[in-house]
């Protein structure tokens, strides 16, 4: 049985105050929760504010992004082990929006994975198609050339650590998102995918979240999917009783 996990990705977004209450007001109206795994990821300069604001409480704190080298001279970047010093659990790796606008390959995203769990960070690893290779009937090659490359060289051991959000980009941002039937296909494929890297076994234990356009009022229905196993939520995790809900209702 795999226990739904929900993370929350601000993006670019917030001031230091504002992330210090939205991190507040979601702990004051999830304290009960307990069948769900929950994660928000500020921006890295508000981690720490938002790590104090969480307080020890059920919400855990990722990064949007990470470094695979340990330190050095790598101006602007963060590393692992920065992450763990303040108290991240997961990081974001590969979000289409690195993908696409920053220029991340699948052999840099790679290579972050690999790090991330050497340290002991648990990595939220998105993959995805754009528009233009789902209408070319591209998805499940465009997907698994994603997923064969990012988890090249991890052993069974290691790949456990990983939970991997499909997040088609047409659907992030945009409003629309994927039908339940489109996530689930998708979904199917990437376990199908897993245990032929893989085995059965390990297939069934991760975790793939879904992510692009999740919001109350779509939750119950995408997460009814049985291969959709949590979301991944840009937008609607801005609002902190938007957020709630969702949790709630999967909860
Ligand atoms: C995301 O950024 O990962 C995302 C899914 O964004 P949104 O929910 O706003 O589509």
């Amino acid at each position: 049985m795999r226990k739904p996990f929900i993370a929350g990705n601000w993006k670019m977004n917030t001031d230091r105050a504002g992330a210090v209450d939205l991190a507040g007001g979601l702990v004051g109206r999830l304290k009960d929760v307990e069948t769900v795994d929950m994660a928000v990821c500020p921006p890295h300069v508000y981690l720490d504010a938002v790590a104090k604001a969480l307080n020890s409480s059920n919400i855990a704190l990722g990064a949007q992004n990470v470094y695979f080298e340990p330190k050095g001279a790598f101006t602007g970047e963060i590393s692992c082990k920065m992450l763990k010093d303040v108290c991240c659990t997961y990081v974001i790796i590969g979000h289409s929006e690195r993908r696409h606008k920053i220029g991340e390959t699948d052999e840099l995203i790679n290579k972050k994975i690999s790090a991330a769990i050497t340290s002991g960070l648990l990595p939220i690893f998105c993959v995805g198609e754009l528009l233009e290779q789902r209408e070319a009937g591209k998805t499940a090659q465009v997907v698994t050339e994603q997923i064969k490359e990012g988890l090249a060289g991890l052993s069974a051991e290691k790949v456990l650590a990983v939970t991997i959000a499909y997040e088609p980009v047409w659907a992030i941002g945009t409003g629309v998102n994927a039908t339940p039937d489109q996530a689930q296909d998708v979904h199917a494929m990437i376990r199908e995918l897993l245990a032929d890297m893989y085995d059965n076994s390990l297939a069934g234990q991760m975790r793939i979240q879904y992510g692009g356009s999740a919001k109350p009022a779509n939750t119950a229905e995408l997460m009814a999917c049985p291969d959709v196993d949590g979301l991944l939520v840009g937008g609607a995790s801005l609002k902190a009783d938007d957020f709630a809900t969702m949790i709630k209702t999967v909860a």
